[in-house]
């Protein structure tokens, strides 16, 4: 048997094994390069299909090479880029470029990311007046709307509208203000770190330099009574020096269940403007902004199916998009409508209602091939840290849960331990792109489950 005939034969138990979507997005572009001394060398056209088919494929592709050839030991994994430009030489590759943009790195000084632009934030009914009040701080920074407080739903442009704002407010004036963006998980490290170092003073002098303070998810500070005493202190110093505060939040300063009151009214002293749900055709606008700064195209049928779907969520939107874009590429001779339809089903049937929290656990778990006592248990290995965090973050997403009751349903944990999961994993998903592929493959599960 040759070594193209052994893989043959492989790929078609794998088919079988596996679902159809995953089949053709990780394996139909491998090979097997080298079978020698027992030990098989798989090529894979990418490094995230490398890891992603070596970790979760691996030990099932193992055990049918050796039934077919019993010499064989071991297998290697390597990357080949050329396998799927050799099939498809005309064809970018989707995601290479997506990763490429989404690299562009924040800058140390500022934190601000320069991939947010105002200039790519689409604007529709859902965020018009938070728009317009961004829009207006810009020529009047610190002067109008100040604390500028904004609140929404995950996913629906909260971090694009603040950290363009920000870039748009260095653009324009040259420099002149010093703009600083931090989440406020980094604001509490930086508070904790100080306390620990007794270097309280420095922070406050650096949070105190600044003439435009962004801060991201506040609703993490809520209840780190130190951090919040610190950041309070700092708001006033700035804002009595009419220095520009911009916030954002997943809700209304009042729906902070652990803030303190001082600092609520605080938030209400300014202005506070909310994101919705984008409509129809700003859902359609996005997708076409989106595929341009990639450099990519679908045709219109195409994005007109997404936008239907897709409607709560505009990160999952992107991150469906990517999926697409990728299986255009690769399986260009099997896409067509029908075939997006197929591929966005099994995220789409979020069926919220009969959700329940033991079946987003069950499916993580599933999908890490860990069990549900590593999941909930004690064990703090790296290969079940993630997961835990994962389905943290799904009963949070998925079923709005709060997070104390996250806290018991995850092995009695404290709250806190859900809050930092929650924003550990939607960190990872704003920045990275290989980790948002992996997020929709395991609510499909969950979907599916
Ligand atoms: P949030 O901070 O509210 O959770 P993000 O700002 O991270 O959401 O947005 C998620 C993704 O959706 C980002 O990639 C962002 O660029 C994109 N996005 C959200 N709203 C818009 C918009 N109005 N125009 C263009 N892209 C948007
Ligand atoms: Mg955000």
């Amino acid at each position: 048997m040759t070594i193209e005939e052994l893989w043959q034969k492989t790929l078609g138990e794998l088919e079988i094994q596996i679902s159809r979507p995953n089949f053709l997005t990780w394996l139909k572009n491998s090979r097997l390069v080298d079978n020698k001394e027992g030990d098989a060398m798989v090529a894979l056209p990418n490094h995230f299909a490398k890891e992603w088919v070596e970790a979760k494929y691996g030990k099932m592709i193992l055990g049918i090479l050796r039934t077919e050839d019993s010499s064989i030991r071991k297998t290697t994994y390597i990357v080949d880029g050329s396998i799927v430009r050799k099939i498809e030489p005309k064809e970018p590759e989707p995601v290479e470029k997506q990763l490429a943009f989404n690299e562009l790195k924040n800058d140390p000084e500022s934190g601000l990311n320069p991939k947010y632009n105002i200039k790519s934030f689409v604007v529709g009914s859902s965020n018009e007046m938070a728009f317009a009040a961004a829009s207006s701080i810009i020529d009047a920074v610190g002067e109008k709307y100040n604390p500028f407080f904004i609140y929404g739903g995950t996913g629906l442009g909260k971090t694009h509208l603040i950290q363009a704002l920000g870039n748009e407010i260095h653009r324009r004036h040259k420099g002149k203000y010093k703009v600083k963006y931090v989440s406020s998980e980094k604001f509490t490290n930086d508070v904790i770190w100080a306390i620990r170092n007794k270097r309280i003073e420095d922070i406050k002098n650096m949070y105190r330099n600044i003439d435009v303070l962004i801060i991201d998810d506040i609703q993490f500070i809520g209840g780190k009574e130190k951090t919040e005493e610190e950041f309070f202190h700092t708001f006033n110093a700035l804002h009595e020096n009419n220095k520009q505060i911009i916030i954002s939040s997943d809700r209304p300063p009042r729906a902070i269940p652990i803030l303190e009151e001082r600092l609520k009214s605080r938030f209400e002293g300014g202005m506070i403007v909310d994101i919705g749900f984008p409509d129809y055709e700003t859902r359609v606008a996005i997708i076409k902004v989106k595929l341009q700064e990639r450099g990519e195209n679908l045709e219109d049928e195409i994005i007109n199916t997404i936008a239907q779907k897709i409607q709560r969520n505009i990160r999952e939107l992107e991150g469906i998009l990517n999926k697409i874009v990728f299986h255009r590429t690769h399986h260009s001779h099997l896409f067509n409508p029908t075939y997006v339809e197929k591929l966005m089903e099994d995220v789409v049937t979020q069926s919220a209602t009969n959700l329940t929290p033991t079946q987003i656990i069950k499916a993580v778990a599933e999908f890490y091939e860990i069990s549900i006592t590593d999941i909930v248990g004690r064990g703090r290995k790296k290969e079940i840290v993630e997961p835990r965090q994962v389905a943290m973050f799904l009963l949070r997403e998925m079923l709005n849960m709060s997070y104390p009751f996250i806290a018991e349903k995850m092995g009695k944990r404290d709250h806190t331990t859900a809050i930092y999961a929650f924003d550990k994993i939607n960190h990872a998903l704003n920045e990275n792109p290989a980790f948002s592929q992996k997020m929709i493959m395991v609510k499909e599960l969950v979907n599916k489950s």
